[in-house]
């Protein structure tokens, strides 16, 4: 996920759009449009809130398997007219193709978001990029639905060259490989680094998406906006449970304020100078720090655990081929990541000393760091 270093694309944060929004920027609306009625009634009572500026729904579902509901398409722009005419939200439709595009120009949608599906094809994103050449519409990027902060930034480096001016992020969680409590893994470290490379990029967070569920989405609203993010779309319909698609990660308008009233929002930083800049970028690293101290900590704690079962079946515990598959395998993956080999070996050096003084030390050793034990090498890692 290295940022290759240079500055690719010069991002221009919200106060610079010229449509008056603030930060945190608040995005609510269904997942999709299902019908002139849910729109507009779903509109109402979350402008009756007062906590948004934007009404979100989908026109065009991309969805991963054919067969389930996928939107309402063109017939639904007059919906979205008629909820902003009513509310004075502003709209925001997904759009992924160029003819989805030229229907959401011709209807005065207000800003465009391009979906987690679509981000990562580089084909699609340049159709996007074109046909939107020369119309200054604001566009929100999601991640794209694998963890690959180049194809994220690639995606926004298109929509510059187009003339793109007005653009966003839009973090939605990954697919990952590794259990996780959510539907996507959050990996914060993806948009903490996309804005470490790009402190003026607006990021909002989708933790609608990122759940999969709505109990979990307060705890990853909270967790966004303490990381400093710009915002958050949330998913709001009517009434969830009917809901056409993402059923279960939909709220309801009431819960959808309570909600936002619930979460603590930050002071808003001072502009940027060059002091605040350095101050942004040192929270992003003690996050990074601490997160970085917990999944470490879990870590030992495998193989504390890895230890005491070997102890109890009394199996050797010598296993240097084992820490040799560990090493070439980080060094491949890290490498990948654009860390270098010398770093990369004196660190998983470090991890592995103390994962053997903790396999070591069992409740009766004493000293266990000069036990001849600890000074083996390759005990499981
Ligand atoms: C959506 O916003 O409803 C959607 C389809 O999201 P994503 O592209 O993040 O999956
Ligand atoms: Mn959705």
């Amino acid at each position: 996920m290295s940022t290759k270093g240079s500055i690719t694309f010069h991002p221009r944060p919200f106060d610079q759009w010229g449509l008056g929004l603030e930060r945190p920027l608040l995005i609510a609306g269904p997942c999709s449009a299902e019908s002139e009625e849910q729109v507009v009634s779903t509109a109402r009572a979350i402008a009756a809130g007062g906590q948004a500026r934007i009404l979100r729904a989908g026109l065009w579902k991309p969805r991963t398997r054919p067969g389930s509901f996928e939107g309402a398409g063109k017939e639904g722009l007059a919906w979205l007219q008629r909820a902003k005419a009513e509310t004075g939200l502003l709209t925001m439709t997904e759009v992924a193709t160029a003819e989805h595009v030229e229907a959401c120009l011709k209807a005065d949608v207000d800003l465009l978001w391009i979906g987690a599906r679509t981000t990562p094809n580089p084909f699609s994103v340049q159709e996007l990029a074109d046909a939107l050449r020369g119309v200054d519409i604001p566009v929100f990027v999601k991640n794209p639905i694998n963890p690959d902060l180049q194809l994220w930034i690639g995606a926004f480096e298109r929509l510059e060259r187009a003339g793109l001016r007005r653009l966003a992020a839009i973090h939605r969680g990954f697919s990952w490989f590794e259990r996780t409590p959510f539907r996507n893994s959050p990996m914060w470290e993806f948009p903490i680094r996309l804005k470490a490379a790009y402190p003026e990029l607006e990021v909002v967070c989708d933790p609608s998406h990122i759940a999969g569920s709505r109990e979990g989405i307060p705890e990853l609203a909270q967790q966004a906006l303490d990381l400093g993010l710009s915002g958050l779309m949330i998913e709001v319909h009517q009434d969830p449970a009917q809901a056409q698609s993402d059923a279960q990660q939909q709220i309801t308008p009431a819960a959808y304020t309570k909600l936002v009233n619930s979460l603590l929002f930050r002071q808003a930083l001072p502009t940027a100078t060059m002091q605040d800049r350095l101050e942004k970028l040192r929270d992003l690293i003690d996050q990074l720090d601490e997160e970085i101290a917990q999944k470490l900590s879990s870590r030992m704690d495998i193989a504390s655990r890895i230890g005491e079962h070997k102890r109890e079946n009394n199996v050797a515990i010598l296993q240097p081929e084992r820490w040799e598959a560990i090493m070439q395998r980080q060094l491949r993956f890290a490498g990948h990541l654009g860390l270098s080999e010398d770093f990369v070996r004196d660190y998983m050096d470090a991890v592995h000393r103390e994962s053997i003084r903790r396999q070591t030390a069992d409740p009766d050793a004493v000293g266990v760091e000069g036990s001849p034990r600890s000074r083996a090498n390759g005990l499981d890692p």
